[in-house]
């Protein structure tokens, strides 16, 4: 018997993966993309529908200007052309959830083409090039009731909820990524992630993975190590998560290089991700675009964007997130090295944010990175489920400027904030870790120090005043760490008169 999957490494050693990921996104746009019924998340089932988007004879569609408006700011984030005049097209295939038993969507016109965009990872970047983003309509949403895993096999009956239908979609459509085969799933995380940056700072859409307004089909294939031809790819359809992509990258490397090395035949098929399994398995075999029979829609009129329109949209383009990076670093003074920890620790949002608080940018590097991103980091969650945001950062570090917290006592507050401990003030009220501020208090474990380090005292006089940093760590191990050492270096040198 052979086995399912081979190592990565074993995978990797023989074999060469190419990507090519397909994301589709769910638009913010108030109406539909072909009618005005509204897009709200979470309506009861079919209160959002009208006879067009429920398909029914005679109804007669009309496009969303926003809706093109948002494709074109995608198109041209993404350094695409956008169509002087483009059609939509009807994609025909029967699905229970798609009552016009055609998808309205895009095929050989898209409304933006040919672009490129950035992704860096380990500090490396890799330039990915997009083949098109097009316009499209999401379909309804059908339930399966009564199978154990929520899937049509072994149940009862189904339900379909026609909400969704017609909402606005944009695929966005990579050409074959090839890059280090020990990257590829780690840029393929990293190219999702960036979208999601980008489609938040354009405004278009949501971007709600657990919601499915961001969805990705990864498509993976294998070719000998060195080879310049393509093998035959497989689709996982609708990956949920960044950490998904990556992991379902991997997965479909390791089992193909199996496939493959046993002397078999990958399948050219859709395959089903599985969170919890952390597998893929066979979905439906591939039809080719010609089983589809598309053809220019004839109920709508073309897209055609005037050049003004499209001037006037890319000079309201906010800056473009990599773009926005180089200005960061520059004003925040980081080396290259820092600022690609700061990206690779996903602590770039919550250091601008910080910053915007009144911290500075050292400050509020060294907390993110040096002590919230390791913590995430050794617990394995993401950054932002720690439970500590920008407003914690600046308020310990507010404290650390006033005196009363130095760096080490503010660590364990963050160790009390990840721990759900309180506010900061709270924390520091229950383990006790405020700075003593008084004077007396300090002045009498330095007159301790002194008095135990004779000799010490002897240096000090004697013309070596560099040696009066023993006493300062004394009087520190004295008040366990509580004090801040500048007031010690102070009250020190004044009593030792240098
Ligand atoms: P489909 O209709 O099958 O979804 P698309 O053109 O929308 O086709 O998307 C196909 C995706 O697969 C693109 O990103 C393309 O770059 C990628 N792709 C094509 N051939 C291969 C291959 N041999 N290996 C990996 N990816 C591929
Ligand atoms: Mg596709
Ligand atoms: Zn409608």
């Amino acid at each position: 018997m052979t086995a399912d999957v081979l190592e990565i490494d074993d995978a990797l050693a023989q074999y060469d993966p190419v990507m090519g990921l397909e994301v589709h996104v769910e638009l913010n746009t108030k109406s539909k993309m072909f009618c005005g019924c509204p897009t709200e998340f979470g309506a009861p089932p079919n209160t959002q529908t009208c006879p067009v988007c429920l398909g029914l004879p005679g109804a007669l569609p009309v496009v969303n200007r926003r809706g093109v408006e948002s494709a074109i700011k995608i198109g041209l984030a993404l350094n695409c052309e956008i169509a002087e005049w483009c059609r939509f097209a009807r994609k025909n295939y029967f699905y229970p959830d798609m009552p016009k038993n055609f998808q309205t969507s895009q095929y050989d016109e898209p409304i933006a083409y040919n672009g490129w965009t950035e992704v860096v990872v380990d500090g490396e970047t890799y330039r990915i090039e997009i083949e098109r983003a097009h316009m499209e309509e999401d379909t309804g949403k059908s339930t399966h009731v009564g199978g154990a895993t929520g899937r049509i096999h072994g149940a009862s009956h189904s339900l379909v909820d026609y909400n969704r239908a017609g909402i606005p979609l944009i695929e966005i459509v990579t050409k074959t990524i090839e890059v280090p085969g020990d990257k590829a799933a780690a840029v393929a995380r990293a190219y999702v992630s960036m979208l999601r940056d980008l489609l938040l700072a354009l405004g278009v859409s949501d971007v709600r993975m657990d919601q499915g307004s961001l969805r990705c089909d990864a498509n993976v294939s294998l070719k000998p190590s060195g080879s310049t031809v393509l093998g035959t790819r497989t689709e996982t359809k609708n990956v949920n998560s960044f950490r998904s992509v990556e992991r379902a990258v991997t997965y479909e490397i390791t089992r193909q290089a199996a496939v493959l090395s046993a002397g078999g035949k990958v399948v050219q098929e859709t395959r089903h991700w599985h969170e919890d399994t952390g597998i893929t398995t066979s979905g439906r075999e591939k039809s080719d675009a010609e089983d589809y029979r598309y053809f220019p829609e004839p109920d709508l009129v073309p897209v055609a964007p005037s050049r003004e329109w499209v001037e006037e949209i890319r000079a309201s383009l906010p800056e473009a997130p990599s773009l926005r990076r180089v200005r960061l670093q520059e004003e925040w003074a980081f080396t290259d090295l820092e600022m690609r920890d700061v990206i690779n620790g996903n602590a770039l949002e919550p250091i601008v944010a910080t910053v915007e608080l009144g911290v500075t940018p050292a400050a509020a590097k060294k907390w993110w990175l040096g002590e919230l991103a390791r913590a995430a980091n050794e617990s394995g969650q993401e950054l932002e489920a720690l439970g500590v945001g920008p407003a914690e950062v600046a308020e310990v570090q507010k404290l650390v400027d006033a005196g009363s917290l130095n760096d080490k006592l503010a660590r364990q507050v963050f160790d009390g904030l990840i721990k759900g401990e309180g506010t900061p003030a709270e924390i520091i009220e229950k383990r006790g870790l405020a700075l003593v501020s008084d004077d007396s208090a300090l002045i009498e474990a330095i007159d301790r120090a002194i008095a135990a380090n004779p000799d010490v005292v002897e240096k000090v006089n004697s013309g070596k005043p560099a040696a009066a940093g023993a006493l300062i760590g004394a009087v520190m191990k004295d008040m366990r760490g509580k004090a801040d050492a500048a007031k010690v270096r102070e009250l020190l040198n004044a009593k030792l008169g240098i």
